[in-house]
């Protein structure tokens, strides 16, 4: 037997392949500060997309897209026709990215699948390595754009008929860059998936301040966003009694800290957080007429997402001053629960391997959110510098990216070999 012979997945993942290849892809919409600036289906992205699918393309995996362009490329199972066990993430970025928010999820992908090859290990499921259109939605909202019209939770027309600040859509942008990069393959939306497993850097600090290297993600958390306006009013500051004031700000003050206090658990996992605050007149020597400020409410858990955000209209009614308060929630989106299956097989790959790991819940939202209905689907984390993301500054180590890599290969090969 060679030295170069791969005797198993551990072997036959390449770390150093797929840590040249992070450096490669950021080259594409490099930022002079390190980081990446490459939105959703800018030309820079297609450029992405295209390299990708040059180092595919030499072990003959056939690429297709859906009608909002999410990418597909299949390493081929002995059941062609079997529902295929999904992996992968995004490849565009904020505008001030960096280096493996979603482009980890990718390329963890493609090394998992070049190393099968590699060691000539065959699977019964096809697997499918996916790049999901527009996650960032920082060019087009919403986030998660590609995965939702993909799971039917976003109609196609409403997103495709959505326009950049210049006023481009959807339509014609996605137009544009299969136009520069075709691709013959088409697949319908929704198509039935055996499993699905995203790997993702963390974007939060704990893994690492943990000194963990795997994240077996349980939930995505949910989260609420609601906007309360009170409006009271202006008045004297040096004639006005207190009694007789309606201060719309003393009143805000007053509903926040109820707040806080209705939100305090032992646990810690409540994520409570306001954002914006706004004052008028805004003058030092007025009584406010108004006041305004944001809520943005998260949990993993869909009944006290549900228990303490429909609680807040009331503790702000309960803290008016006399002014009028009127409470709007502007965004809902409930928690995603991961497989408890797919959660203790990536604990179980783990351990197995001697990778220091745990159970975390997702702060941030990703593209399994929308898979977790549709099939047994989960993720994989591994820490980033200092939990830095959306960032220029975003880091991870090459140790755990490859140990990532790994994690994702075996359980790909478990799901696409199992039995049901
Ligand atoms: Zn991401």
């Amino acid at each position: 037997m060679g030295s170069g012979e791969k005797t198993s997945l551990a072997s036959a993942i390449d770390g150093d392949r797929l840590w040249q290849r992070h450096m490669e892809l950021a080259r594409i919409g490099a930022t002079a500060r390190g980081g990446v600036n490459r939105q959703a289906l800018t030309p820079e992205d297609g450029r992405a997309r295209a390299k990708l699918l040059d180092w595919a393309a030499p072990r003959g995996f056939a690429a297709s897209v859906d009608p909002i362009g999410n990418l597909f490329i299949r390493r081929p199972g002995r059941d062609a026709a079997a529902a295929p066990v999904v992996t992968g993430s995004h490849l565009d970025t904020q505008p001030t990215g960096g280096k493996f928010d979603g482009i980890y999820g990718v390329l963890a992908g493609l090394e998992a699948l070049e190393a099968m090859c590699d060691l000539g290990l065959e699977t019964r499921l096809p697997i499918d390595l996916v790049v999901w259109t527009n996650e960032e939605g920082s060019r087009f909202p919403p986030t998660t754009m590609g995965s939702a019209v993909f799971a039917g939770a976003l109609p196609l027309d409403r997103a495709l008929a959505t326009r950049d600040a210049t006023g481009v859509s959807v339509a014609d942008a996605l137009a544009a860059m299969l136009a520069a990069h075709p691709i013959d393959g088409r697949r319908p939306l929704g198509f039935p998936m055996a499993a699905y497993v995203e790997a993702h850097i963390e974007q939060g600090p704990i893994l690492e301040a943990t000194d963990k290297v795997i994240g077996a993600v349980t939930a995505i958390q949910g989260l609420r966003w609601f906007s309360i306006e009170i409006l009271g009013q202006a008045a004297h500051a040096g004639t006005t009694p207190r009694r007789q004031r309606r201060d719309a700000f003393s009143a805000a003050v007053a509903m926040v800290t109820a707040l806080e206090r209705l939100m305090v658990d032992e646990t810690d996992t409540v994520r409570f957080t306001v954002g914006r605050v706004e004052v008028a007149p805004n003058s030092p020597n007025t009584v406010p007429s108004r006041a305004f400020f944001t809520v943005d409410l998260r949990h993993p858990d869909a009944a006290t997402l549900a228990r303490l955000g429909d609680q807040i209209e009331a503790v702000c009614r309960a803290n008016t001053r006399g002014c009028a308060v009127t409470v709007v929630e502007t965004i809902r989106s409930e928690p995603a629960t991961f497989s408890p299956k797919i959660v203790s097989a990536v604990t179980a790959i783990a351990h197995r391997l001697g990778l220091p790991h745990m159970e975390i819940v997702s702060g941030a939202t990703h593209d399994a959110k929308f898979m977790a209905g549709r099939c047994p689907s989960g993720m994989i984390f591994i820490p980033c510098r200092e939990g830095v993301s959306h960032s220029e500054d975003e880091d991870a180590r090459p140790e755990h990216v490859t140990a990532g890599a790994h994690v994702l290969a075996e359980i790909l090969a478990d799901l696409a070999n199992s039995a049901d």
